[in-house]
């Protein structure tokens, strides 16, 4: 452990506010993965961690572009190529005020062990801007993803680096972003992902990280022992991409889902969400979700500012299982101790770094089932891959292959996982069990392809 810590308080000198996300993301992994260090001198010889924690390259860049009255505006955009030893570069492009540097590492980094984990030939790397998609009208966007291109064109290539879609950044900006590209470059290959299914989209994208964490908590409950989810109530958090697909598989499978969330509060239906009209909410028409209840008087709705600091409605509702969807750190310790207190059996992220660290160890100490994001949100990733693969083939699979090819791969990432735990002698922690997989396939490669 003591190699561990050390370089842990070597990084610790560059950490600021910005990097917050960053340390803890890159400290989970640190502390899992001491017993392999420890045990195996070759990751100390070859430098891993210190050459794994440095992106191979930070591209920042002024986006301007014109809004409806014609005035300019200025965003900031970035590319964090983080590590390429399994395969080209990998890994989102988020939309949101709240992007920053900091918060882009921290993706980036997780990136990597979530792409390793599925086994499939990807490097890690996360992109974005502080433009927020939020009441601009589809011109502004559009004139935005295109100002963001012509920059972005210069790095990205469907050997090199080919982005894909995360918070902000839908099948609509992809298309803008993709035409762009055409534009600039001449050239029609598979330079991202997430595209809309006239033109090179896999099916399958939209529901794929929604569907994976649903297909890994099956995997991991069976393997646990445990109950399956069948009858069950679940609570969801986010009402985005993940959360509406997330809850369409649960409630496929016969689960009740009985929650939702955005960035101002919490629908509780204790009847079962209605999707339809969630999707129509969300998907179409971008209404806040304090709107369900005018059609829906059996549900209440809880304003995020009504719940007292520091916990959030949603993870006080009794349930079975736990899915957080929306965003990183918004399951916190106290939300912790409610979803225990209550009974809650499972938690699986579908957002990326949702659980703070302490809220982890709470549900790692209590022996609840724990599915951490990089291993049961990498259903999006995985059809990301199968999209580049039909593209380089100029193929299509149909919906059922994409379908069955996903499960197989999300049961094999839980079972790869949960050996992993048992073998390092942590069993049912599949917190160390993803990060002692994911590093070790990186690094091994890294120490076969030299500096
Ligand atoms: P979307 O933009 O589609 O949805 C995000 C949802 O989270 C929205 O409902 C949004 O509310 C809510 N939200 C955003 N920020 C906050 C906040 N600070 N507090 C509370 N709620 C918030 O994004 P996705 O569904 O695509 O992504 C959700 C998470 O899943 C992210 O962590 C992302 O990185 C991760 N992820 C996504 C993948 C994908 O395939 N899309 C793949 C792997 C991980 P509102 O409606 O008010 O904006």
């Amino acid at each position: 452990m003591s190699i561990a810590i050390n370089k842990i308080k070597k990084f610790e000198n560059e950490n600021c506010d910005e990097n917050k996300v960053f340390y803890q993301a890159m400290e989970e992994v640190i502390y899992s993965i001491a017993p392999l260090l420890e045990s195996d001198e070759r990751y100390a010889k070859y430098s891993i961690l210190e050459r794994l924690v440095v992106p191979d390259r930070i591209i920042k860049f002024k986006v301007t572009w014109l809004n409806d009255k014609n005035e300019i505006q200025v965003n900031i955009g970035y590319r964090i190529q983080f590590n390429n030893a399994l395969g080209p570069y990998k890994g989102g492009l988020r939309f949101h005020p709240t992007v920053n540097e900091g918060v882009l590492k921290f993706l980036g980094f997780e990136q990597i062990f979530k792409n390793a984990l599925t086994g499939l030939p990807i490097g890690g790397a996360k992109g974005g801007s502080d433009f927020d998609p939020k009441g601009k009208s589809d011109f502004e966007v559009m004139k935005f993803c295109s100002s963001f291109m012509t920059e972005l064109h210069k790095y990205i290539g469907p050997r090199i680096d080919i982005p894909a879609g995360d918070i902000g950044v839908g099948s609509r900006e992809i298309g803008y972003l993709f035409g762009a590209y055409k534009k600039i470059t001449s050239s029609y290959e598979g330079v991202l992902t997430g595209k809309p299914y006239i033109f090179g989209g896999s099916f399958m994208r939209p529901q794929a990280t929604g569907f994976g964490v649903v297909y890994f908590t099956q995997t991991m409950l069976e393997m646990e022992g445990k109950e399956p989810l069948d009858g069950k109530i679940c609570t969801v958090s986010g009402a985005g991409n993940v959360a509406i697909h997330a809850i369409e598989k649960l409630q496929e499978i016969g689960a009740i889902v009985v929650s939702c969330t955005d960035s101002k509060g919490t629908i509780y239906d204790p009847r079962g969400v209605d999707l339809c009209l969630l999707k129509e909410m969300k998907l179409k028409n971008k209404t806040s979700l304090k709107e369900y209840i005018k059609t829906h008087s059996d549900a209440k709705y809880i304003p995020l500012k009504e719940y007292p600091d520091g916990g959030h409605a949603v993870w006080d509702i009794p349930c079975y299982a736990a899915f957080p969807c929306a965003t990183q750190n918004e399951l916190t310790d106290i939300d912790a101790q409610n979803l225990i207190v209550n009974g809650c059996v499972s938690v699986s992220e579908g957002a990326n770094m949702p659980s703070t660290t302490k809220a982890i160890n709470d549900f790692l100490s209590h022996k609840i089932c724990f599915a951490p994001a990089k291993a049961a949100n990498a259903g999006g990733v995985v059809v990301s891959e199968f999209e580049m693969s039909q593209n380089a083939a100029m193929t299509k699979w149909s919906f059922e292959k994409v379908d069955e090819k996903l499960k197989l791969i999300m049961q094999q990432i839980a079972k790869r996982v949960a050996l992993t735990a048992k073998d390092y002698g942590v069993e049912g922690n599949y917190v160390d069990g993803a990060n002692i997989a994911g590093f070790k396939r990186v690094a091994d490669a890294m120490i076969a392809e030299g500096i």
